[in-house]
C-alpha cells in the first residue's frame, strides 16, 4: 500500500517511520510512504503556502493553489483507486472500523496535512474524505497522518507476525482486549490468574472472553451495544 503525504514539514516523519512495525513494513516493501513537500509547489520566491484570512481574524490559512498543484502532481502517478483524505479536527472520528475501511493493500492513500488555522475552504472539493483523530486540536496534520499510517499498516495482511494479533485486539467484535500477563508469576503481591497457568486452552478461552466482556463493561460499555453475542457466548455469560 502506498501512503502519499502532503506536508510542509516532511522531516517530522523521519524517526516515526524508521522503527517498529511500520519501519519493518517499509523495509519489506509492504508499504511505502512518499513525502511531498507542499512548499515545492508554491510559485513565489519565499515559497509561501499560507496567507491572512479574508475577513480578518487571528492566524494564517493555507493557500489553495500550492495544495492543488501538489495533489495534481501526486495524481499523475497515483493508483486508480487512490483516495484523498484531509486531516481535520472537523472530519469523521477515526475508529478501528474506519482504519479497517482504509486498508487497501494494492491501493494508495493520499493524506493532506493542514497547518496554521487550516486549509482554504475551496480546497475541500479536491478531497474524498476528512478524518479527525480525536476531539482536540493539534498544531498540524502530521501527527494525525502518522496515526492513520500506523493504524492502517498493522491491518495489512502479513504486516503483523501473527494474523490473530490484529483480530484479537481491542475493538474487534466490539470488545476491549482481555487483560494480559507475562513473567514473573507474582508481581508486587499480585498473582497471575491460576487458569492461565492450567494449560487448559478451552478454559483459558472462556476466562479471556469473560475478562474481555468485564473490561469492556467497566471501561467502554457503549461498545457492547454493537456486539452480537453467539449462542455459546450467551450461555457462558449466563452461567
Ligand atoms: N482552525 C481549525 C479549527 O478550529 O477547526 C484548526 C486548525 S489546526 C490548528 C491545523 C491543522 O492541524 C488542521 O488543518 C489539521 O490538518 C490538523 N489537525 C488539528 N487537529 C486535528 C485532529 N484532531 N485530527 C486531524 N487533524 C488535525
Amino acid at each position: 500500500m502506498i501512503f502519499s503525504v502532503l506536508t510542509i514539514f516532511p522531516d517530522l516523519f523521519d524517526s516515526p517511520l524508521r522503527d517498529g512495525i511500520v519501519g519493518k513494513a517499509i523495509g519489506e516493501r509492504k508499504i511505502s510512504v512518499d513525502l511531498v513537500n507542499i512548499r515545492q509547489f508554491a510559485t513565489d520566491r519565499h515559497a509561501t503556502t499560507d496567507d491572512r484570512p479574508y475577513g480578518g481574524g487571528e492566524g494564517m490559512v493555507m493557500k489553495p493553489e500550492p495544495l492543488v498543484r501538489a495533489l495534481q502532481q501526486v495524481r499523475t502517478t497515483a493508483r486508480p483507486s487512490a483516495r484523498v483524505v484531509l486531516l481535520s479536527p472537523q472530519g469523521r472520528l477515526l475508529r478501528q472500523d474506519i482504519a479497517e475501511e482504509l486498508v487497501d493493500p494494492s491501493g494508495q492513500l493520499i493524506l493532506i496535512c493542514g497547518r496554521y488555522e487550516g486549509v482554504d475552504e475551496r480546497f475541500r472539493r479536491h478531497v474524498d474524505d476528512e478524518i479527525s483523530i480525536g476531539d482536540y486540536v493539534l498544531t498540524g496534520g502530521e501527527l494525525a497522518a502518522l496515526v492513520i499510517i500506523d493504524a492502517v499498516t498493522r491491518l495489512i495482511p502479513g504486516v503483523l507476525g501473527c494474523r490473530a494479533s490484529a483480530e484479537n485486539d481491542s475493538f474487534c467484535g466490539n470488545l476491549l482486549k482481555h487483560p494480559q500477563y507475562t513473567r514473573p508469576r507474582v508481581f508486587e503481591g499480585q498473582n497471575v490468574p491460576d487458569v492461565l497457568l492450567s494449560g487448559d486452552h478451552h478454559k483459558i478461552g472462556e476466562h479471556r472472553f469473560l475478562a474481555a466482556v468485564r473490561q469492556t463493561l467497566q471501561r467502554r460499555p457503549q461498545l457492547l451495544a454493537g456486539r452480537q453475542f453467539s449462542a455459546p457466548e450467551t450461555a457462558l455469560l449466563q452461567r
